[in-house]
């Protein structure tokens, strides 16, 4: 292992990071802050690229987020893309590698789930997330942390790893989906993704990597949403679902739009499992008839599932799921990249936006 304190001494100490006080809107700055603690890990690396997502909004907007304890702010960021600086000898990783760091980490208890790392069902809501909750997250110049929790990145891949951390989250609906669906004999051919936005083009790319018939709904009728689809093979709708036609055996549901979710729950096919992973604002109230609802769930064998973050397994799925996929449809999804000191412009949404990400590094970001 290198001199742990060599990169620190180099840069006096001190780097940027954009750190937030949380529930506190317009809070938002990018400061000097200590290099990383040899107490985060073994590991030191340099952040190249980091993810902005609905989270991340939320929090700058001061309705989401818990510092750590003991301090008022919380460095942001969870959809990370590194390079390793330092790392232990005959480690998992080496300096150079491309790497993601997991987000969740179990909590102290641990519970059950968090016991076998499967801290993506966490039992008591104890758990930590760096960007998130009481654990700050990967959107300064370097960081530490531990190999359980750095997922490397295949070198190819370069900056377009930054997109790792919202694939482990289909990954893991994927995963959900087959395990439901091998409850009885499970034969899927046609998939729903209801949203086209990071989230739904992900899931659908996984659906296509699956060799199933993929279908995605969302809004826009034009634009980058529609030719990201056709490029994958897919089909894209806008409209109803129930006007389609179309009773898919798998949908996955990005919106969190309670009028597109009852729509597809409607309209899925017999023995169908549906897998929901966008979040509801709640408070809208819209009619439907439960008991038609009911009655074709029951008759049909239809499974519903919400799904929520990842564990290491999914992260490794993801990782293999994009050194598979086409750099070039891949790079489309990134449709902004902001300079570390440009940050608020990563923050203000465009209606081309799909996914936006903050160059840490930009001169030293891997070629994509
Ligand atoms: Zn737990």
């Amino acid at each position: 292992m290198k001199d742990e304190g060599g990169a620190a001494k180099e840069k006096g100490g001190l780097m940027k990071a954009l750190s937030v006080v949380p529930l506190q809107a317009g809070s938002a700055a990018l400061c000097d802050v200590d290099e990383p603690p040899v107490s985060d890990g073994p590991i030191l690396v340099e952040t190249l690229a980091v993810g902005i997502c609905g989270t991340d909004i939320e929090i700058l907007s001061g309705a989401y987020g818990w510092s750590p304890p003991g301090r008022s702010r919380l460095v942001l960021g969870h959809e990370s893309l590194g390079r390793v600086l330092e790392a232990p000898d005959n480690g998992p990783v080496a300096p150079g590698d491309l790497v993601v760091g997991i987000v969740r980490r179990p909590d102290p208890v641990p519970c059950s789930s968090c016991a076998v790392l499967e801290w993506d069902f966490c039992r008591n809501g104890q758990y930590t997330e760096r960007g998130i909750k009481e654990h700050d997250g990967y959107l300064s110049e370097r960081y530490r942390i531990t190999a359980d929790f750095v997922v490397k990145v295949d070198p190819q891949l370069g900056v377009l790893g930054v997109l790792l951390e919202p694939t482990s989250v289909v990954a893991k609906a994927w995963e959900e989906v087959d395990r439901i669906g091998a409850r009885a004999h499970w034969e899927p051919r046609t998939v729903l993704v209801t949203g086209a936005g990071p989230i739904g083009l992900l899931a659908a790319l996984l659906g296509v990597q699956r060799g199933l018939e993929v279908h995605v709904l969302d809004r826009m009728s034009e634009g980058i949403k529609p030719d990201l689809v056709r490029a994958l093979g897919a089909r894209y709708h806008s409209g109803r679902i129930g006007d389609l036609g179309l009773h898919p055996d798998v949908i996955i549901e990005c919106t969190g739009v309670s009028s597109v979710l009852l729509d597809a729950m409607s309209n899925i096919g017999v023995g169908g499992v549906m897998c929901l992973t966008g979040v509801s604002s709640g408070g809208h109230e819209i009619s439907f008839d439960e008991g038609a609802l009911n009655r074709s769930m029951v008759l049909e064998n239809v499974a519903v599932v919400g799904s929520v973050n990842a564990n290491r397994r999914h992260y490794e799925a993801a990782a293999s799921a994009l050194a598979a996929a086409d750099p070039d449809w891949l790079s489309r999804l990134i449709t902004r990249r902001v300079p570390l000191t440009a940050w608020s412009e990563a923050l203000t949404r465009h209606d081309d936006d799909v996914k936006v990400i903050i160059e840490v590094q930009p001169s030293t970001a891997a070629a994509s």
